[in-house]
């Protein structure tokens, strides 16, 4: 079996990628929603761990059986009492030598339970018990056995995470059956750490979690978790230190500008450049010398002012005679960056032109002879930069700003273009540990503090019972030539909700600065977003209503007011990232975050640190500790890896460890070939991070 890179996946794994109907007992329905819950694939179901358990060793006679609480118990069935009435349960009844109990069978198969209870005959049952009116009753028994199959009724049973309308028991016997066609895998681990951590095999230990025996081995730090978790964040971790071996030992080259056209645009330039800006730019340039390819982070709170010092790199390859291409999120960044850095490119003399998909026809066509010719010396724009068609006569540098968004950088590495340097620009300051998945051990340049002249945002939390009194201060603002900002949240996963709510505001506001409202969302299209953004710019409009599309970057330095309205829908780092927005000029900024309660402990916590800090590195910390890893910015949208098995928060110390454990393994089997190297492939794979397998020569 190849995968679209043309590697093969080893065949020890087949039987895992196989999907969930293969498995008996799994018809389309039951498919469906185990999808749902875990996955397609056997793979995904071995992962999906248990959550919670069942102690069913407690075994009391019937009259000790204690309301509310599970127990087994052998009993002899009495008789069956099936209901005149269909609506009716069914009941049967059964005692012990101690008292009686009543089984109660809502919408009950009839012949089941004849077959399944077999009037005079002992049955161990399981369930929880109930007293109705004085009587023990147990409804729905989860488990009924001849005595003799005892065995198989497990002590502690484990419980796993389900959605709605999936069925527990069908589910955790496809579980049960994916876990049986687990292989026993090649030890992948350094024997000598599996023995002093006092780990199992995998197979062992992914079965031990399964099969939890107290509460205690459900947490993360269980022995079972943390080989499990280990296997992980080694895949994870090795994927990313082979990716980088591989950028590090192609052939980059040294591109050494003479600095004349970078002296023209900071000339140009209003201000002047800050300490940090410029040991960034020396950082990456002395980078860009080297022969080796760079692959460098430049790590900058918004409004740190990163475009200048990717011009500059931008300058620096056009100097050594080569190309540059800046590659933004969206369209209205491409844009903005096009615009900001059109008037320095100008200054200096370089050629700059815009491509992003709205270019087309004879523009784009033009746009691309040029640039293959060599016309063109630094292209912006979006993803359309790295289409098929696009050809640069010699790229020497791509700057890709991600903002808050990751992973996009890996995406890019894998179109392979060559010996390019690469830059990334990030706007999220993510805590260590975040950074360490997503990125590895990239070089980093980080830009510390804030351009000059910036002062901070004041800000203030408040309820939405005031919303008039937020108004009333828009009054005064906007009669005084103020510009806002007012966000409306993203309420589910539903664009058109978020609309109806930016709509319904927007037409309130209306009502009281007619024509100044203007309204920019994700489903305008890009030319009417582009002319709201414009008309907001350029003062035409006062008041900026929002969903979050303007989270991504727009730089409006007039704009003094930021009301973002349902603050306590926001994650920490959306709402940094919204204030971030205002502040960018001379005047003083205000961010009224508006809630509406309840308001939960976590909303509070969060809403507090943002009144008391704007330091983006202290709130990526609080963020990590108030929601957890996975729920941090939303891991999914934020392209940050995802863990299956692995906890960020409980498993700080192992992905540290996995890391040097990384480096280690590829400075000494730099294409996996030994035994070791080829159980670790097989790793790469379990944990589908076998993108970095196509860089070994032998995959
Ligand atoms: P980032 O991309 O890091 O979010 P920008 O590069 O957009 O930030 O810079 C934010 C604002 O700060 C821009 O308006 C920019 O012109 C301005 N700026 C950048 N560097 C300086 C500086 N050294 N002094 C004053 N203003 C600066
Ligand atoms: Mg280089």
């Amino acid at each position: 079996m190849s995968d679209k890179f043309g590697a093969m996946r080893p065949s020890i794994l087949f039987p895992l990628f196989g999907e969930t109907r293969s498995l008996p007992g799994v018809g389309p329905r039951l498919e469906k929603l185990i999808g749902r819950a875990a996955g397609t694939r056997l793979l995904d179901l071995i992962f999906h761990l248990p959550s919670g358990l069942i102690d069913r060793s407690h075994r009391p006679t019937l009259m000790a059986a204690e309301a509310g609480r599970i127990a087994t118990v052998t009993v002899n069935v009495l008789d069956h009492l099936p209901p005149r009435d269909r609506r009716q349960p069914y009941k049967v009844r059964c005692s012990d030598d101690t008292a009686a109990i009543e089984l109660v069978f809502f919408h009950a198969d009839w012949d089941y339970l004849k077959r399944a209870l077999p009037v005079g005959e002992k049955r161990v049952i399981s369930g929880k018990v109930e007293r109705y009116s004085g009587k023990l009753q147990m409804p729905h028994p989860d488990h009924i056995l001849p005595p003799e199959q005892i065995a198989e009724l497990p002590q502690q049973e484990a419980v796993y995470p389900l959605t709605e309308g999936l069925p527990a028991k069908p589910f955790a016997k496809a579980i049960r059956a994916a876990l049986e066609k687990v292989p026993a895998m090649p030890e992948w681990q350094d024997p000598s750490y599996i023995k002093r951590a006092g780990w199992t095999p995998f197979a062992d230990a992914l079965r031990a979690a399964h099969a939890p025996k107290s509460e205690a081995e459900l947490l993360p730090i269980a022995p079972a978790r943390m080989r499990l978790a280990y296997d992980e964040l080694l895949a994870n971790q090795l994927a990313l230190v082979l990716i980088r071996a591989h950028m590090r030992g192609q052939k980059g080259r040294a591109l050494r500008g003479d600095g004349h056209l970078k002296a023209r645009a900071i000339a140009a330039l209003p201000f002047t450049l800050t300490e940090p800006q410029m040991q960034a730019i020396a950082e990456i340039e002395a980078d860009m010398a080297m022969p080796t390819r760079m692959l460098r982070l430049l790590q900058g709170d918004v409004g740190a002012g990163k475009t200048v010092v990717a011009m500059c790199a931008l300058l620096n390859a056009v100097e050594a005679g080569t190309q540059g291409a800046l590659m933004a999120p969206t369209e209205i960044l491409a844009r903005q960056h096009m615009a900001a850095l059109e008037p320095l490119a100008r200054a200096a003399g370089v050629r700059m032109a815009l491509l992003t998909g709205r270019e087309r026809g004879p523009t784009r066509d033009e746009t691309l002879v040029q640039l293959v010719a060599g016309k063109i010396d630094i292209l912006v724009g979006t993803h359309a930069l790295f289409s098929e068609d696009v050809a640069f006569r010699d790229l020497g540098l791509a700057v890709v700003d991600e903002q808050h968004r990751f992973g996009v950088h890996q995406r890019m590495l894998l179109q392979g273009k060559g010996s390019t340097d690469v830059l990334v620009m990030t706007a999220t300051p993510i805590p260590r540990t975040l950074a360490l998945t997503a990125y590895g051990d990239m070089d980093v340049s980080r830009l510390t503090g804030r351009p000059p002249g910036r002062k901070p945002v004041d800000t203030r939390v408040l309820n939405a019972d005031r919303l008039d009194e937020v108004v009333e201060h828009l009054k005064r603002a906007v009669a005084k030539g103020a510009r806002a900002y007012w966000v409306c949240p993203l309420v589910e996963e539903s664009e058109k909700i978020d609309l109806a709510a930016a709509e319904e505001r927007a037409a309130e506001l209306r009502k009281v600065f007619g024509a100044k409202v203007g309204l920019v969302h994700g489903r305008l299209k890009a030319a009417e977003r582009d002319e709201a953004m414009a008309k907001f710019k350029s003062g035409e409009t006062s008041i900026l209503v929002a969903t979050t599309v303007i989270e991504v970057g727009v730089d409006v330095p007039e704009a003094t007011i930021m009301v973002v309205e349902h603050a306590e829908r926001f994650g920490l780092a959306q709402l940094h990232q919204l204030r971030g927005r205002v502040g960018r000029g001379s005047a003083r900024s205000t961010c009224l975050l508006v809630y509406h309660p309840p308001l939960g402990e976590t909303a509070k916590a969060r809403l507090k640190t943002l009144r008391e800090t704007d330091d983006g590195f202290v709130i990526a910390e609080e963020d990590l500790r108030l929601r957890g890893a996975g729920e941090l910015l939303g891991v999914r949208q934020s392209g940050l890896p995802e863990f299956r098995v692995a906890d960020l928060a409980a498993h700080a110390e192992l992905l540290a460890a996995a890391r040097d454990d990384a480096k280690l393994i590829v400075s000494r089997d730099p294409e996996l070939k030994s035994a070791r190297g080829e159980a670790l492939r097989v790793l790469l794979y379990l944990f589908e991070r076998d993108e970095a397998v196509r860089y070994l020569r032998t995959g």
